[in-house]
Order: structure tokens, then sequence, then C-alpha cells
């Protein structure tokens, strides 16, 4: 509230009804800042993405790359697995036809437009120059009051900054001093068929937490209710794939000799994407499956 009484607010679509018009009519760099949640999926959002960062001085992405469990799934499968899920894939969804939805389409005469589905989830900085940004899936409140008083004192860090702690989550984690010297992982157990101790690293106890690979700052909100860190403030700084890296730390620590034991061990980890890529699949650096239209042309996408 006291942020409210301190800016005017032109744009907020999940709480005012707001109308597209008046933003259109708002000078370029008329608004002083621009928070935008989520990813860019369609032509609708690219075009609103690109309009704010028109008017706006400042735009911060709310969260770095956030993707949905479902939808990181469905964007391994590209565009046509999304639909097939949404469109068809569900008990609750009566479509016998198979009718999907189209850009155009003509019903009675009239021609009925949707915004372009895309190939594939962008992040925002991918689409347009963002000048912050603001980790979490969702950020903690307090994480975004000090950004947002930042922003209205001028005190700000230099542009292209995220608001949030350089360390790694581990750095802050109140189990990281009970962390064995050397951490061996003979069984990779899940949190919802085994207890964890309370007390115990998860990493120890071979539940996979992105703790070592992610940044802090979140308050370790989830260990302190005894579930592992999924990753959701991103990499630590100078990290540019968070799944790689973590990756990377999980096999050097798994206590097997034998190839096929080693193999087994990391066989039993039931979703690799879903656990390295939950938060951050369209930043990845291994890239994209392409999709089956383009996989015969020469350019590169
Ligand atoms: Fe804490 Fe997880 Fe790091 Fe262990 S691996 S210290 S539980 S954040």
């Amino acid at each position: 509230m006291d942020v409210a009484s301190a800016v005017e607010i032109v744009l907020w679509p999940i709480a005012l009804d707001f109308k597209y018009s008046r933003l259109d009519s708002i000078p370029d760099k008329g608004i002083a800042l621009s928070i935008i949640s989520g990813s860019v999926r369609n032509s609708e959002h690219r075009e609103m993405a690109e309009l704010l960062r028109k008017k706006s001085q400042t735009v911060w992405p709310l969260a770095r790359a956030p993707v949905t469990v479902e939808l990181r799934a469905c964007e391994l499968q590209g565009q046509g697995g999304y639909l097939q899920l949404g469109v068809s894939g569900r008990a609750t969804v009566v479509n016998p036809q198979g009718v999907y939805p189209q850009p155009e389409s003509k019903v009675d005469g009239k021609s009925l437009t949707l915004p372009e589905f895309y190939d594939h989830v962008y992040t925002l900085d991918q689409i347009i120059t963002v000048d912050y940004y603001l980790p979490g899936c969702p950020p903690p409140a307090e994480l975004v009051a000090t950004s947002i008083k930042a922003v209205l004192t001028g005190d700000l860090p230099p542009r292209g900054s995220s608001l949030a702690p350089r360390k790694a989550l581990c750095d802050t984690c109140p189990r990281n001093k009970k962390k064995p010297q050397r951490i061996e992982i003979g069984e990779i157990k899940r949190i919802h068929t085994v207890e964890a101790n309370p007390d115990s690293c998860f990493l120890a106890e071979g539940f996979i937490c992105l703790g070592p690979a992610t940044r802090g700052g979140c308050g370790e909100t989830c260990i302190k209710i005894n579930i592992p860190c999924r990753g959701c403030f991103g990499p630590v700084p100078g990290i540019i794939g968070q799944g790689p890296k973590y990756l990377s730390t999980l096999t050097s620590l798994i206590k097997a000799e034998r190839d096929e034991d080693i193999k087994e061990i990391i066989d039993s980890i039931d979703d690799p994407a879903g656990y390295f890529y939950r938060f951050t699949e369209p930043a990845s650096i291994l890239g994209r499956r392409v999709p089956e239209k383009h996989r015969h042309e020469e350019e590169p996408l």
C-alpha cells in the first residue's frame, strides 16, 4: 500500500482493468518501471513486451525464466507436445475431432484471430533488453519491496545486475555446517517417498538439492520446511547453464566404481530435465529440440 501511494500504477492486468489502449497513449519512456512476469510464448506476449520496453525507462523480468513443470515438459516436446496436452491430452477435455486453435479461423463467414503460438518459450531478455533481474519463482516479497524501494530512491546497482545476493544458496543454508567433509551418493532418494532428516544436508542424504548451483537470497524457504532446493533463483553468478553446472556437481559425488553401477544410480533420477531445467530450460545452453517442420532446412533457427 505504501508503494501504491508513492507511484501511479498504469497497467496491472491481473489486478485491475486497465485498457491496453491507455498504454499506447503514454509517451515513450513515460513509465518509470515495468515489472514483467512470465515468459514469451506467443505473439501477444511479444507485442506487449516490446510495447512496454518502448514506454518504460526501466524493465525487470519478474523471475528469470519462469517455466512451470508442465510447460517445461511440453517445451521439450516442442509446440506440438504442448498443444497436444492442452487441447486433447486431458481427461477433462472433450475434443473428439482433435481441433487445434489456429491463428485465423472462419466462423459464419467472419474471420477470428488468435495470437500466433511460438515453437518455443523465450525468456524476456531473448526478446527485449531488460535492465535488472529479480530472481525467484516467485521472488520473495521482501526482495520485491527492497528492489522497488531502490528504484524509488535511485539507489540501484549497475544495469544488467540481478537484484539478489551473489552467493550460492549453499553458502547461506543452515544445513551447510552439517555437511560431511566429503559427500558420496550411492543412492538417489525422492522427497515424497522418504522423509528427510531435518538436520542433514539433503545432498549428503542422497536427495537432489540444487543449492550448489542456485543463487541464494530466497531466505531458504523450501529448506526450512524440509524440501530440497529446486533452483528457482536461477544459476549462481558467472554460470550460464544451471542444469549442466548442477549435473557436473552431482556426478562428481556419485559413489560407485563400476560403470554399470554409475549408470544405475544416474538412471534412477526419474526426470532429469525436470530436476535440472525446471526454471531455466528456455535459457538453456543446450538449445532445443528442432521442430519437425524445420529439420530439413539448411539455415539454423
Ligand atoms: Fe543446503 Fe541443499 Fe546446499 Fe545441502 S545441498 S547445504 S541442503 S542448499
